[in-house]
């Protein structure tokens, strides 16, 4: 089934790749997560001196969402002399990038782009974690980020073609699958295309969902 965000990952924090993913919009590149295996995953992967704009969006400064941005900052700047724009709501991350000594004439940093609306959820306490809605490629599409709520997310549900939504076996800070599988059921019967991710354990979830990794 096809998505309309390509994953680069979507495993959780322990999983080989970072939960993440991109969408081509017009002639820009829109990144979602920069976890730490992310840099080395797209750094070859695409030719980004063909791009008008390239934009990384960030829900959380979690190491596996934003553990890689410095270095991808960086690269882009020094080798391609690329200002990559980060897009986030995050408080903490332009003092995290400081912290990483990221010069901060090398990059853009904004909360407004491309349409996109974040959407404030339930994460952990020691910062605040968002989801985001945005329409691309005439889509529109609802990405929970790292949750253990399914709430903030239900008044865009009406108005939605896709969602991306955590879900894992181990619970917590995250969504697990048999809490929230009724639900994600309902909201596919409203004719929303449901893609699973941040997936902690791939046979737990293809037992429970024959097999698939969407809904
Ligand atoms: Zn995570
Ligand atoms: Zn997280």
């Amino acid at each position: 089934m096809g998505s309309t965000i390509n994953f680069l990952g979507r495993d959780s924090g322990f999983g080989d790749n970072n939960n993440s993913g991109y969408i081509e919009i017009d002639n820009n590149l829109l990144i979602i997560d920069c976890g730490f295996a992310v840099f080395n995953n797209i750094k070859h992967k695409f030719d980004f001196k063909k791009y008008d704009n390239i934009y990384v969006l960030i829900t959380h400064p979690h190491n596996d969402h934003a553990g890689s941005l410095s270095q991808f900052i960086l690269y882009m700047w020094f080798v391609f002399n690329i200002k990559i724009t980060v897009v986030t709501k995050c408080e903490t991350l332009k003092q995290i990038l400081d912290l990483e000594g990221t010069i901060d004439s090398i990059y853009n940093i904004t909360d407004n782009a491309l349409g996109i609306e974040f959407i404030k959820t339930e994460h952990v306490v020691q910062f605040n974690s968002y989801g985001f809605k945005i329409t691309a490629n005439d889509r529109r599409i609802v990405y929970t980020g790292d949750t253990c709520t399914l709430d903030p997310f239900m008044p865009y549900m009406d108005d939605c073609d896709e969602f991306y939504v955590d879900t894992s076996k181990f619970g917590g800070v995250h969504l697990k699958f048999e809490d929230v599988k009724d639900k994600l059921s309902e909201i596919k019967a409203k004719g929303v295309d449901v893609y699973l991710m941040h997936i902690d354990d791939y046979d737990y979830i293809a037992n429970l969902n024959n097999g698939e990794f969407y809904m």
